[in-house]
This record gives structure tokens, C-alpha cells and sequence, in this order.
């Protein structure tokens, strides 16, 4: 196994292990997937990630194909579909997060109820329709409701949040479930006012720069 490679598998696992670290993942729900040249690499199905090795990690080819002795995570479908339709992704996160999931659990997604939500690459964060999960019709879903952002919600599941690195993948899954945290706890209140297109294109504008 080349050096990188390992050094990849470790990282996997350094985030699943961060994702459930920071709360917004309980158990072994959710997963991790790195792109590498030759397809990503995925955390594998149903191991509890503090027993996960770098040998158990799942090296998949583009077409989804592997040669490992574990089983993928039963979502790699949409992690194969998200690296297939996006060059910009490297890394992605995939959570049962409790506020984002319980938006979810009611198909509502995020609106531009407060400005961070540009930090998703767009005006919302949408909630994408049902199906089972490990199918091909969640990941055509998933990847519909990601087109033009970084994260999205699906319905009666969980989130998806997509980054350059593994570390910026996480970073906006916690983001994504701290803008959940909040709508929900706004709702609890009152209905919030929606922030107006053009405000949101001005703070789009404005985090561009920020990464300049
Ligand atoms: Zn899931």
C-alpha cells in the first residue's frame, strides 16, 4: 500500500472519528469518503469507527467497483455519483445529525433564514425527496439537490456535506447542523423573516473573497 494511501485511510478515519467527536454523528450512521486518483476511498459498512483500521477502509474504483474483503458503506453509491458529477469535490461527509435530521424528518430544508447559509455555495440548503437508503434514486436525489451547493439535507435521513478536503467537509457538516440547531430553535418562537436574494448574492460575494 503506497504511503499516501495510508496516510489518506488515516485521515478517513481521523474525520469519521471527529464527525462523532463534535455530536453531529452518533454510532456508526453516517460515513466518510476521500476522492483518490483512481476513485475515493470509504469507510466500510456496519464497524464502529473507533475499531476501524487502515486496512478496512474500502479503496472503490469510478465505477464502484472493489476488491476489499470488508463492504462499503451501503451509501457509496452516492458518494461515486457526487465525485462522477463534481471535480471540485475531494471529500465527503455524510451524517444523521439530530437538527439537520429532524428538518429532515419534516422535508424541510434550510432557509436563508440567517447569512451563514452562503456557507453552503447557495441561497438555501435543500432538502432532497425520500428513498431507501443505499439505492440509486437517493443518490440521483442527493445529487440533484447538491447542484450548485456543498451540503444538502435528505428527507427522512440525514446530510450530505461536500468540501475540497476532508477537514473543510466536516467543518461545513458542523455548520450545516448549527444553522439546523438554530431554525429549529427560531421556529420554537416565531417564524423568521427570510433574508432577500440580493443580500444573499452580496454575502456570496463577500466569502469568495474570503477564500482568495
Ligand atoms: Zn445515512
Amino acid at each position: 500500500m503506497a504511503a499516501e494511501s495510508i496516510d489518506t485511510r488515516n485521515a478517513v478515519i481521523a474525520t469519521a472519528l471527529a464527525m462523532n467527536a463534535a455530536g453531529i454523528n452518533r454510532g456508526k450512521s453516517g460515513n466518510v469518503s476521500a476522492r483518490i486518483d483512481t476513485g475515493f476511498l470509504v469507510t466500510p459498512s456496519g464497524m464502529p469507527y473507533g475499531e476501524i483500521m487502515a486496512d478496512d477502509i474500502v479503496a472503490m474504483g469510478h465505477d464502484g467497483s472493489h476488491a476489499s474483503s470488508r463492504r462499503p458503506s451501503s451509501e457509496w453509491r452516492f458518494h461515486r455519483d457526487i465525485y462522477a458529477a463534481r471535480d471540485d469535490v475531494k471529500a465527503i461527509v455524510h451524517t444523521h445529525s439530530p437538527f439537520a435530521t429532524t428538518l429532515a424528518c419534516l422535508d424541510r430544508g434550510i432557509p436563508p433564514f440567517h447569512y451563514m447559509i452562503a456557507v453552503a455555495g447557495g441561497h438555501d440548503i435543500r432538502c432532497s425527496p425520500y428513498a431507501t437508503f443505499g439505492t440509486q434514486e437517493l443518490s440521483d436525489h442527493a445529487v440533484r439537490a447538491l447542484d450548485g451547493r456543498r451540503a444538502c439535507l435528505l428527507s427522512h435521513h440525514g446530510m450530505i456535506a461536500i468540501g475540497s478536503s476532508l477537514q473543510n467537509a466536516l467543518a461545513l457538516a458542523v455548520e450545516v447542523e448549527t444553522l439546523a440547531e438554530m431554525y429549529w430553535r427560531a421556529l420554537q418562537i416565531g417564524e423568521p423573516a427570510l433574508l432577500p436574494p440580493d443580500e444573499l448574492d452580496t454575502v456570496l460575494t463577500k466569502f469568495a473573497d474570503y477564500g482568495k
